[in-house]
């Protein structure tokens, strides 16, 4: 174990806590009945498992209980939310508006929907990652049947203003969904605040298992239509059929528990860790930031890097840490990825890129490591290049 790299890929997934490990145990063997079983005790205990994650869900968003609606992880609950709506509201309006940085599976779903006769209006982000909310109202319309912005980016970590793209909705009458999968637990969220309709999760960013997440969807002040994209025996309120996986569910609501119990603590600990790495990578040359500086994640640093090819940096890289890399080269086997893309500087998608995802289980000791290994890895790279 102690040989292997260290790990800085927290926005790709992350190990489950063993306090989320341990709480869900019971659930496999002993306690291991159908949630949906109500004639006996099995049953029972199953559904108060399910029935506690679901409270402590909706009180981490302020919500209610009734609002939570499981699915195997974000990206069915995007899916979920994205066609869902669309299906639900298509009388109404047949027009989508969402930005060119959101995760795959929101902008999949939008050109899904497109082939099917969908308007599709993709936003631009300003240099910084943040979208310009006058872009946002301008391009609402009164056909506008949903707005589509994350929570925070899975590769740049920016926070998008979520309470003012809920009001420009609100006072339109549009629903606004968000993609919630990398701030759960990391940043205080509250659907009434920010005027937020739906709000997909998932488990396995925040230390808790993979395969599990949910759909928050908003039941008064409006309450939200969804066409449900999974037809069977009904569970989840019609909106998600499928027995439910309450070892996972145990899981997801365990691991939110401890996340927010340690939020402002951890915060201030990874902010600490991605200064003290940014402040060491800075020293070099030709080294960018990417993403608004200080509305972004505490634990995410996005570098692009100049005078260096990205397929060699991600090599010399490997053997010492586990992060993301990669980005546009010379040899052009790699692509600039479409959200360093959507940034709009020219000149960076000609550089290398590396995003570092600090996280719970980090320590200073691997980040001053990791930082003088990535600067000698760039140093010695950018010699090698300036030798032929
Ligand atoms: C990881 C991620 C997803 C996908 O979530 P899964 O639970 O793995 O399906 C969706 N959106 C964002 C922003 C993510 O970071």
């Amino acid at each position: 174990m102690s040989n292997r790299p260290i790990y800085l890929d927290c926005h790709a997934t992350t190990p489950v806590d063993e306090r989320v490990l341990v709480a869900m145990l019971p659930y496999f063997i002993e306690k291991f009945g159908n949630p949906a079983s109500i004639n006996h005790v099995y049953g029972w205990e199953a559904e108060a498992a399910v029935k506690q994650t679901r409270e402590i869900l909706a009180a981490a968003i302020n919500a209610t209980p009734e609002e939570i609606v499981f699915t195997s992880g974000a990206t069915e609950a995007n899916n979920l939310a994205v066609k869902g709506i669309a299906e639900a509201y298509f009388q109404k309006g047949q027009h989508i508006i969402t930005v060119a940085t959101e995760h795959k599976a929101v902008l999949d779903p939008c050109e899904y929907l497109k082939s099917l006769g969908f308007e599709i209006t993709i936003l631009p982000v300003q240099q910084d990652g943040l979208i310009d909310l006058n872009e946002l109202a301008t391009a609402c319309r009164p056909e506008t049947i949903l707005v589509s912005v994350m929570t925070a980016n899975n590769e740049i970590g920016v926070l998008q203003p979520l309470a003012d793209i809920g009001q420009i909705c609100r006072d339109r009458n549009i629903i606004f969904h968000t993609d919630a999968a990398q701030a759960i637990g990391k940043i205080p969220l509250d659907v009434q605040a920010m005027n937020i309709d739906l709000m997909s999760l998932t488990a396995h960013k925040v230390y808790g298992p993979k395969g599990i997440g949910a759909l928050y969807v908003r039941r008064r002040n409006p309450r939200v239509q969804l066409a449900p994209q999974q037809h069977g025996g009904g569970h989840e309120r019609g909106m998600r059929s499928g027995t439910l996986y309450t070892p996972q569910i145990v899981g997801f609501g365990k691991a939110v528990e401890l996340a927010l119990a340690e939020q402002a603590a951890e915060t201030a600990r990874l902010t600490q860790l991605r200064e003290s790495l940014w402040l060491q990578l800075s020293q070099l040359e030709g080294i960018h930031l990417n993403g608004h500086p200080t509305q972004r994640l505490a634990g995410n640093l996005n570098i692009s890097v100049a005078g260096v090819d990205g397929a060699a940096l991600s090599l010399g890289l490997q053997p010492v840490m586990a992060v993301s890399s990669g980005s546009a080269c010379s040899s052009a086997v790699t692509a600039p990825s479409y959200v360093l893309t959507a940034l709009g500087n020219s000149e960076q998608l000609a550089y290398a890129s590396v995003r570092f995802g600090i996280g719970r289980f980090n320590t200073a000791e691997e980040i001053d490591i990791v930082a003088k290994c990535a600067i000698a890895t760039i140093q010695s790279l950018r010699k090698q290049k300036s030798l032929v």
